[in-house]
């Protein structure tokens, strides 16, 4: 068999090489060892259900975005995710978005079996989509007109995106042309402080109940989550009266919702409440301590932990299992470690229930892959991961660092 095999470069990395790209099938691959042993890590951190891993506190999640659209990234960043063992892969909820996510799902199964036939199967992760029942950061996209951008700009918006969402060039009337990459903007705002003619602005949108139906209809999704910061809780009841009907087939509903302040437990315990009756999948809090922040440093993760603390010290605190998020990155756990979240709910004991149930990882999961994927977004061959196995191998690596930290602690 012919076999295909362009080559690249990738840049500035600690593996200064030149890549060939080729089926995974051709075996005199000199680094097709390596994938494998870098799956064997991935099943290892993988072997208990998505169920499994919320109950022992193991869970972890991979954030591709509430907005993040780029299909060819979110299929990537899946198919590395669950070869690394996540237990739920949380994505936009747009139909050719879940596709992507259950492609790199099915290329990872796919590759696992290959390369370790006769072992333990790859866990597959579930699928979840996000919603809001009002206005929330994780729904909006920035926009601006170029046309207006001077040429002496430094272009400071460009560069601190850390989805590389904005394109400029010059043009020839003095001004750029491009703008925001709609498909890779995810609304983490910070274009728009850093521009000093303040020319950014943001365009938020609702993704309700009606968006998510045929998605749920189709059976490629397992778990929901609800973004709301509970302003307007008759907003989240209406959502929930709405959506209650199309989510009998799902395992798990999740409320996302940042620090409500001294209100925390009351709220919750309203939304409980309204869920309750139509409630027959499990259901978690996310506790998005400092949105969108997990790439910045090892600073953000301090509002998670807080929140987590915060809401743990709820004596009537509503049934579910608790989730960090928002600024979760490679220190989170240490963190966590340090402020006695592992030790096990004395309530539960018997039933070996953790204080908390898992960890989302977004900005930061995407951040470590970054690289790697613009690479082979610059590639005109293919836009698969897996044609690149010695970027696989990489990327598998750094995705089961990030991961193994509270699968193996
Ligand atoms: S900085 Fe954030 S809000 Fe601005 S374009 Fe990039 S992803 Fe979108
Ligand atoms: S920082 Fe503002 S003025 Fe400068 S290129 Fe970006 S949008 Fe235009």
């Amino acid at each position: 068999m012919a076999v295909f095999i362009p080559t690249l470069s990738l840049a500035s990395s600690s593996m200064q090489t030149t890549v060939r790209a080729g089926p995974l099938q051709h075996a005199s691959l000199p680094y097709e060892a390596d994938l494998r042993s870098s799956i064997r890590l991935g099943l290892n951190t993988s072997s208990t259900s998505p169920h499994d891993s919320l109950v022992a506190g193991r869970w972890v999640k991979l954030i591709c975005g509430a907005s993040f659209e780029d299909v060819a990234d979110v299929r990537n960043l899946s198919l590395v995710y669950t070869l690394a063992g996540v237990d739920c892969i949380d994505c936009a909820a747009e139909s050719s978005v879940v596709r992507a996510v259950k492609e790199g799902i099915d290329a990872a199964v796919g590759l696992a079996v290959t390369l370790q036939p006769g072992s333990i199967a790859l866990q597959r992760p579930w699928i979840m989509v996000s919603i809001n029942d009002d206005e929330d950061v994780h729904f909006r996209k920035a926009v601006f007109d170029s046309s207006l951008c001077p040429t002496s700009c430094p272009r400071p918006c460009e560069c601190i995106c850390p989805a590389s969402a904005i394109m400029l060039s010059s043009s020839s009337n003095m001004t750029l042309t491009g703008g925001v990459l709609n498909d890779r903007c995810y609304g983490c705002g910070r274009c728009i402080t850093v521009c000093p003619l303040g020319l950014i602005g943001a365009r938020s949108y609702t993704r309700n109940y009606m968006d998510v139906a045929d998605l749920l209809e189709s059976g490629n999704v397992d778990a929901i989550e609800i973004h709301t910061n509970a302003r307007d809780l008759e907003a989240f009841k209406n959502l929930w009266r709405n959506l209650c009907s199309s989510i009998e087939v799902l395992k798990l509903v999740a409320v996302s919702l940042p620090d409500l302040g001294d209100d925390m437990q009351k709220k919750m315990g309203f939304m409980y409440d309204v869920m309750k009756p139509d409630l027959k999948a499990l259901n978690l809090w996310q506790l998005d301590g400092r949105p969108m922040s997990g790439d910045i440093g090892a600073g953000a993760t301090k509002a998670v932990v807080r929140l987590a603390t915060k809401v743990l010290a709820y004596t009537d605190r509503p049934p579910g299992f608790l989730q960090l998020a928002g600024g979760t990155n490679f220190h989170t756990v240490r963190a966590m470690e340090t402020s006695g979240l592992f030790e096990q709910d004395a309530e539960k004991k018997e039933m070996k229930y953790s204080k908390i149930a898992g960890i989302a990882y977004g900005g930061y999961a995407r951040k470590i892959l970054s690289e790697i994927l613009s690479t082979i977004n610059q590639n005109t061959s293919s836009s698969k991961l897996e044609d690149f196995p010695l970027l696989l191998v990489k990327a598998v690596r750094e995705a089961n660092l990030l991961v193994s930290l509270l699968k193996e602690r």
